[in-house]
């Protein structure tokens, strides 16, 4: 026997018994998304290198070390997407949407990160991304926020709360820079590896550090709020106002600084503690300059990313998930003439009863291990065609979620007579 192939660590398959929860979010965030105007765009997994480089900067985790990166057979290097945002920004510039633009946007798909994997964190997982590209105000940042709160809220998931900073404009944080290169340079001996080389590329990464050895060190150094310009600031105030406008609970964390560096002004995060040593499952923030600085119109913007990985765990411990949804109808049929005309039976159920379920008994089997398996998949009624009954013209029917006795009906009244049987039997397709 020749070895059995493996999955690529860290990258995991999504089994039918698991499916349920995604697609509850799927489905949830969707509809909400669309409630709250915004439009699906799609983009590649595969983008240049470069891209990522100039956005989410050179001296991120992700650009240093987590990349995908490959040389295509043309000579081009090219990476696997680490994350969402630099695409949809290089389609708005490349499909040149950007004049005066005004777009609400979602995409969703697998990023790929070479990260350690453990629980919350893998090599390949998914996001939702969205992003509102036009708009300068606090308005949209709060609005953004109010549509994550929804989402927990229609999922039922309760152990998640926000945590918000204000990053100011560029301009601020290069004299905030100034201030945490000299404090991390008096303390450069205690400093890890990464850290030390982050020092004169970008210091700000530092705080960003997941190290617990340099926790105390990070904690001490001097806050950006102090050196957050005015126009940020009142950005930031009535940001906070609106969030109270509308009941929106947060906490503010001046360390928060997010790990790619296209951030501006507005970031926040949604944490739990339901989740181990993985807190965050929807980050996101402004990024006023990303879009000028990939060589577009400047256009201000700002979006999240939503860890669905992490999401459908909150889903699962909630107990919320719909469980999946049996047929109306099983068809079972014996002997070589009712088997063929089952099957043209359970097309006509289908065309009648769309979105119902029908699922015909295939592969044979005598009728006690049929019924069985109509049993074990929970339909609602059985339809049973023997030879005899073929001949007679009729098939049985028989209500399977309670005792019931089976009752025949003639094959030309199928459709109409299983439609009124569900009913009788308050089946909801959905
Ligand atoms: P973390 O601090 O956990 O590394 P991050 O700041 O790198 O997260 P972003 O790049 O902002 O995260 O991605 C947005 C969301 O995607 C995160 O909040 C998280 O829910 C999810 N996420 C990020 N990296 C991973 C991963 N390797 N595996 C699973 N989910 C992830
Ligand atoms: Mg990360």
């Amino acid at each position: 026997m020749s070895r059995q192939l493996q999955a690529v660590r860290g990258m995991n398959d999504v089994l039918p018994e698991q499916i349920g929860a995604w697609q509850q979010l799927e489905r949830v965030l969707c509809g909400l998304l669309h409630d709250y105007g915004y439009e699906e765009i799609r983009v590649p997994v595969v983008e240049h290198t470069e891209l990522f480089k100039r956005s989410i900067g050179e001296f991120t985790d992700i650009v240093e070390k987590e990349m995908y990166t490959f040389e295509d057979s043309g000579g081009d290097s090219l990476t696997l997407r680490p994350e969402a945002t630099a695409g949809v920004a290089r389609a708005l510039i490349s499909n040149g949407l950007l004049r005066g633009a005004r777009l609400k946007l979602w995409t969703a798909g697998p990023m790929f990160r070479h990260e350690r994997p453990q629980a919350g964190r893998f090599r390949q997982f998914h996001q939702f991304s969205v992003e509102a590209v036009g708009f300068a105000g606090p308005d949209v940042d709060a609005e953004l926020i109010a549509l994550g709160a929804r989402l927990w809220q229609r999922l039922g998931i309760s152990r998640v709360r926000l945590v918000l900073n204000s990053l100011g404009t560029s301009a601020a944080r290069a004299q905030y820079r100034s201030a945490l290169q000299a404090y991390f340079q008096a303390h450069e001996s205690a400093l890890d590896g990464d850290s030390r080389r982050r020092l004169q590329g970008n210091p700000l990464r530092i705080l960003d550090s997941k190290n617990p050895a340099l926790r105390a060190l990070i904690d001490g150094a001097p806050v950006l709020t102090d050196y957050l310009d005015d126009e940020s600031r009142q950005h930031f105030d009535a940001l906070r106002a609106m969030l109270d406008g509308i009941g929106v609970a947060y906490t503010i964390n001046p360390r928060l600084v997010r790990g790619l560096d296209y951030y501006s002004r507005t970031v926040f995060e949604w944490i739990t503690d339901a989740l181990g040593a993985q807190d965050a499952v929807c980050s996101g923030g402004r990024y006023d300059g990303l879009i000028s600085q990939l060589g577009g119109e400047a256009t201000p913007a700002v979006g999240f990313a939503l860890g669905i990985e992490r999401v459908v765990e909150l889903i699962r411990q909630a107990g919320t998930a719909a469980a999946a949804r049996p047929p109306a109808v099983y068809v079972i049929a014996s002997g070589a003439g009712a088997e063929a005309r089952a099957l043209a039976l359970a097309e006509q159920l289908r065309e009648a009863l769309p979105g119902q379920g029908v699922h015909m008994n295939l592969g044979g089997g005598n009728f006690k291990a049929q019924f069985r398996r109509a049993d074990r998949c929970g339909a609602c009624l059985a339809l049973i065609l023997g030879d005899a009954e073929l001949e007679r013209g009729v098939a049985a029917l028989k209500p399977l979620r309670r005792e019931a006795g089976q009752s025949e009906c003639p094959l030309a009244d199928l459709p109409a007579q299983v439609g009124k049987m569900l009913q009788e039997e308050s089946w909801t397709s959905t």
